[in-house]
């Protein structure tokens, strides 16, 4: 059988032992004469009375309607982009949820930015793979995490040139490069291009 202490990462229903090696600890139960984990975890043996325990991890991190996420988007498809997730409400999140969020420009929105609606005559937001994003969650319906970006501090925190890799200035109805003068239509956030925001982009995509 298994050894026991190797075992760092158990689920619940796991065989981890027999009662007649050790006696069923925390987080365990027994079940015909075998010790089984009842939670997700480590397995951790106290030798000095031979008591199997199972130290409970943190179940990950899963955002909840109304919470801020930062991402990467990875993906687009039609009117949809996907967003990696890395940070919930400011915290680093190593969970890997990705959400999606839609491209269509929603008129219902509050606090809605009416000078940027009115100059975007197609109805719909531009962005590119890779593009750093801010978003909000606003449901969680068919097990997807959904965001919406309908808000002055939502949308594009931090991208970079694609034609040159140079950094971009915000200027009215996205971003112009400093550099090659190229100009990108986004939905670009109102603290666009905050320090944390560019140390992200380069430990994310320059591994720095
Ligand atoms: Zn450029």
């Amino acid at each position: 059988m298994r050894k026991v202490h190797d075992i760092d990462h158990v689920t619940p229903g796991i065989l981890l032992s027999v009662i007649e090696e050790f006696d069923a600890g925390k987080n365990t139960y027994v079940d015909e004469g075998d010790v089984r984990a009842s939670v997700i975890g480590g397995s951790a043996i106290d030798y000095s009375d031979r008591i199997l325990n199972v130290k409970q991890k943190n179940p990950p991190m899963i955002p909840k309607i109304g919470d801020v996420v930062v991402g990467y988007i990875d993906m687009l498809f039609g009117n949809m982009i996907s967003v990696r997730i890395l940070y919930i409400n400011e915290k680093l999140t190593k969970s890997g949820f990705s959400a999606i969020a839609s491209t269509r420009i929603s008129y219902s929105g509050g606090n809605y930015n009416s000078n940027w609606r009115e100059r975007n005559y197609r109805g719909k937001y531009v962005f590119k793979v890779g593009d750093i994003i801010r978003g909000r969650v606003y449901s969680l319906l068919n097990s997807s995490i959904h965001l919406t970006l309908d808000e002055k501090d939502l949308g594009v925190v931090y991208t970079m040139c694609f034609s040159c890799g140079n950094e971009f200035t915000k200027v009215p109805g996205g971003l112009k490069c400093n550099f090659c003068g190229n100009f990108e239509d986004r939905k670009v956030s109102i603290d666009y291009g905050k320090e944390s925001f560019t140390l992200l982009y380069d430990k994310q995509f320059l591994k720095l």
